[in-house]
């Protein structure tokens, strides 16, 4: 057999698993050549965004070669959801974790000594053990699938001091494929995990980061309830989203607050104790509609398909943190929203949180890049997608039609006055002054500070009564954002070499007209959840009965609503409206053991209808 027939052979296999086992018609992104070249035996390194399709490399995989797949998450309250999903497409998978009791555990060694299964999930320090090591080699290991395989990077925040052992697996199982799988794509963190894990000889697939179904927006914060609130509900009454805080206390906060106006909101965070952390968990994966408003210890790993928005109520420490976050929403492909608020004070914070961070200089001036790049990005007027998929190494031509600046272009205006004004008020007070104080020079008031300082002296003062004050905040926060301004641990602000470039007339700027203002939304009397895609109303009632029937089968079998089927899939039931079993399998996420298991019910539902 030549080899392209060998190749096809294999590609073959693999999309009659896709078809038969997941329901799906074809392969997504890259998909296709990961699973086929792990299939082969090659090992690999697969970058997919989140929502990217990364399980179905290894889940593939795993029932085509011989053996066990050994899966190695490090999020043990996730496998078991992992596991009942497969198990509802009639996979053999189980898991091995502290929360198994002895008995549990030496079930599951059993079946893998047995070769009873085909995906094992495991977190690393169990996988790592003597007795851990032993359990595999007792069977025959078909793949290692290392997932969220960024937590090997130390200057990372997700970082695993055990990921570091994994790389010893190629010691001991000279022949096994490895694939490690992660959402982080810059080029420093590939490597570490390429080294680390040694997959050298591996490949190195890169799918594209973009997320066309998630809608970017970028706000400034004012009345950050107010908008949030407002944000819900316009556009997400009723369903489960992620609204994502910088400290412990404000998710506490924001949760009540939101719990006061009638919504379902929990919070989570690491200070949280280990019990209520994980109830507040399960009951956002579990129910629908909860809000979920967390630090960012809240995501890796979760898989909730469903998740239709993440807010950022403070801006995040990174273009890589911000993607990941926004990431989780919208993994099923159905419209998705991301929405971030940003303030001057953000970067002051944060710039402060790196200083007093013990990492050591080096990686602090990396944390600072990144931080400053997402706060360009904030202000920018470019389209979102491309400026972030730039942000990734790759090209996206404009307009998206899915981000604020393409949907609403913003307004600008020529800046450079303003901003010479401003930068030399900056330079007069001695570089040290935040932001209220300068403007108050500008504007000539007659402050205590003023006074203090004998600030009314200077040439500065009073020269900028042609803004509000409202506007010369926006023109600081703006400069700020661009790089032009940095600030000092106390807020003070300083100018860096593109402001003198900007004071001797060297490069021009322009702002933007911010937006402050989102109209007041009333509150419907009517509470309905708010439906995800167009469907008429008889498709909506359909759907609604369908969706019912799924949560109940779900809640009796105390497995996740998403196991049984996806919102994506319900939607499609809905529109097709299929009667036979023959029409049900061609739904997207329908395959042989779904037909087996609820083709019945489903139909009888639809032909009530
Ligand atoms: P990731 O782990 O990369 O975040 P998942 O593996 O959870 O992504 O997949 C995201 C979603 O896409 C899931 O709802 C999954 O069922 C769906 N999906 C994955 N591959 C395909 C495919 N080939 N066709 C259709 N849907 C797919
Ligand atoms: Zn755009």
């Amino acid at each position: 057999m030549s080899l392209f027939e060998e190749a096809s052979e294999t590609e073959a296999a693999a999309l009659r698993i896709l078809k038969n086992t997941f329901g799906y018609t074809d392969f997504v992104g890259r998909q296709r050549e990961v699973i086929t070249h792990v299939i082969e035996g090659g090992d690999a390194l697969a970058l997919m965004p989140t929502g990217g399709g990364k399980s179905l490399c290894y889940q593939i995989p795993a029932l085509v070669r011989e053996g066990v797949t050994v899966v190695v998450s490090p999020l043990i309250a996730l496998m078991k959801d992992q596991v009942d999903s497969l198990q509802q497409n009639d996979v053999r998978a189980a898991f091995l974790n502290s929360s198994q009791t002895a008995k549990q555990a030496a079930a599951v060694e059993k079946q893998v000594a047995k070769g009873e299964l085909d995906l094992l999930y495991i977190a690393p320090e169990r996988l790592m053990t003597e007795r851990g090591l032993q359990t595999i080699q007792q069977g025959r290991v078909a793949l290692f699938a290392i997932d969220e395989a960024h937590c090997v990077s130390q200057w990372g925040h997700d970082f695993r001091p055990e990921y570091l052992k994994l790389g010893q697996l190629k010691d001991v199982f000279t022949d096994t494929p490895m694939l490690a799988l992660t959402a982080t794509a810059d080029a420093r963190t590939r490597q570490e995990i390429i080294d680390k894990l040694r997959l050298h000889d591996g490949k190195t697939f890169v799918a594209s980061f973009d997320r066309p179904n998630i809608k970017f927006s970028i706000a400034l914060r004012e009345k950050p309830r107010q908008k949030l609130l407002d944000f819900y509900e316009q556009h997400h009454r009723g369903h489960s989203g992620i609204v994502y805080c910088l400290s412990r206390r404000k998710t506490e906060e924001t949760a009540e607050f939101l719990e006061k106006q009638g919504l379902h909101a929990i919070p989570y965070h690491a200070g949280m104790d280990q019990k209520t952390r994980q109830r507040h968990q399960d009951r956002f994966i579990h129910e629908e509609g909860v809000i979920i408003v967390a630090t960012i210890a809240f995501g890796m790993g979760i898989n909730k398909p469903d998740v239709r928005f993440v807010v950022h109520l403070d801006m995040p420490k990174s273009i890589e943190g911000y993607y990941q976050e926004v990431g989780r929403a919208g993994r099923d492909g159905l419209p998705a929203n991301a929405l971030l608020l940003y303030g001057l004070r953000d970067a002051i914070m944060l710039r402060q949180m790196i200083e007093d961070g013990n990492a050591p200089e080096h990686i602090r001036r990396i944390q600072q890049q990144k931080m400053e790049a997402l706060q360009a990005f904030c202000v920018s007027t470019n389209c979102r997608r491309q400026s972030l998929l730039e942000y990734f190494g790759e090209e996206f031509a404009p307009p998206c039609n899915n981000c604020d600046n393409c949907l609403e272009p913003p307004q600008m205006w020529d800046g450079a006055l303003a901003a010479k004004k401003f930068l030399s008020c900056v330079c007069r007070t001695g570089e040290r002054f935040g932001a209220g104080h300068i403007v108050d020079v500008l504007l000539g008031k007659d402050t205590v500070r003023i006074e203090k300082f004998a600030h009314n002296k200077l040439s500065t003062f009073g020269i900028g009564e042609e803004l509000k004050d409202k506007e010369w905040r926006a023109v600081a926060r703006q400069l700020a954002g661009d790089g032009i301004l940095s600030a000092n641990e106390h807020g003070g602000l300083k100018l860096t070499d593109e402001a003198w470039k900007i004071m001797r007339g060297e490069r021009g700027i322009s702002f933007r007209v911010e937006q402050t203002r989102v109209g007041s939304v009333k509150k419907s009397v009517e509470r309905k959840p708010q439906p995800i895609v167009d469907l008429d109303e008889r498709q909506m009632v359909v759907f609604e009965a369908l969706r019912e029937l799924r949560n109940k089968l779900a809640q009796q079998q105390k497995v996740p609503a998403y196991a049984i089927f996806q919102n994506k899939t319900l939607v499609e039931m809905a529109r097709t409206h299929p009667v036979t079993a023959e029409d049900m399998r061609q739904i997207s996420g329908v395959g042989d053991a779904k037909i087996e298991r609820y083709a019945t019910k489903f139909i009888k539902v639809l032909r009530e209808l």
